[in-house]
């Protein structure tokens, strides 16, 4: 595990700053964003992803920066009330709205555990799939926060990453262009609806400086994942990595 607080880089502990500033602004209306400025796509997304984990019923899953729960529900569906999910997220005001929403739909088999990614409690080897929604690009250390996801996977088990990526799909440049527009609006929307543009330019940043799937396919390897493989969707706008944990 890496090292405590007191020893973090300057820039981490900036990242981690903002990041739980942004959070807390945008946890009361962050599922409504998400539906409005993904045009509903952000549930097939998180449905391939769980698709992609090949869980069984009485397996145990992860869910590492899962904020309001939309993938622990699935998980939770796949794993049945005989399995188990734990719905981890660092930021406090996420976290409470992803246990209302467990609490209200009655997912007894999820637990929710407030904790950075870059630095888990759990021990090794404890769950057959670990996942991670949109969550990686705001690790203040994505190659320590996939280093932990490899440790507490048990040996055959599964990793799977959801995050933007960069378009690569059609002519040069024209996808690119139109996502760079598309998503420019995004801050006139966070302003409409959350009454503040400055999250949703701090997350159209983390976009932009978010590395891309084939740095990211380098950095599963680095943290010790075999069988790393990415699909790119909607061009490569996003991508779906999966790694397995092939040795202890
Ligand atoms: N996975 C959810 C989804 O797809 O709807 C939430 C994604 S939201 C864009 C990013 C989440 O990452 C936030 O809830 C934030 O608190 C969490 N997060 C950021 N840095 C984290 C870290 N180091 N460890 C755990 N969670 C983190």
């Amino acid at each position: 595990m890496s090292d405590g607080a007191s020893s973090e880089p300057a820039a981490g502990a900036e990242q981690r700053r903002r990041s739980a500033e942004v959070f807390d602004a945008v946890a009361e209306r962050y599922d409504v964003m998400n539906d409005l400025m993904s045009l509903g796509t952000h549930r097939l997304l998180k449905r391939a992803l769980v698709e992609l984990t090949r869980l069984r019923r009485g397996q145990r899953a992860l869910d590492l920066a899962g904020g309001s729960g939309d993938v622990a529900a699935l998980l939770a569906l796949a794993v049945g009330c005989s399995g188990g999910v734990v719905l981890a997220d660092i930021n406090a005001s996420m976290l409470a709205v992803g246990r209302d929403r467990m609490l209200d739909q009655g997912s007894a088999n999820v637990d929710c555990v407030q904790t950075d990614a870059t630095r888990l409690a759990f021990p090794e080897g404890a769950f057959d799939a670990v996942t991670v929604a949109f969550g990686l690009r705001n690790f203040a250390d994505k190659v320590a926060g996939l280093r932990e996801m490899h440790r507490v996977l048990r040996v055959g088990g599964v990793a799977v990453v959801l995050e933007f990526a960069k378009p690569r799909a059609g002519p040069p440049k024209l996808l690119a262009g139109l996502w760079d527009a598309y998503r420019g609006a995004w801050p006139i929307l966070g302003r409409l609806v959350v009454g503040d543009a400055a999250p949703y330019r701090y997350l159209v940043d983390s976009i932009n400086s978010h590395p891309d799937q084939d740095t990211v396919s380098g950095m599963m390897e680095d943290a010790g994942f075999a069988q790393v493989e990415c699909h790119d969707i909607f061009g490569g706008i996003v991508a779906i990595h999966r790694g397995v944990r092939e040795k202890s």
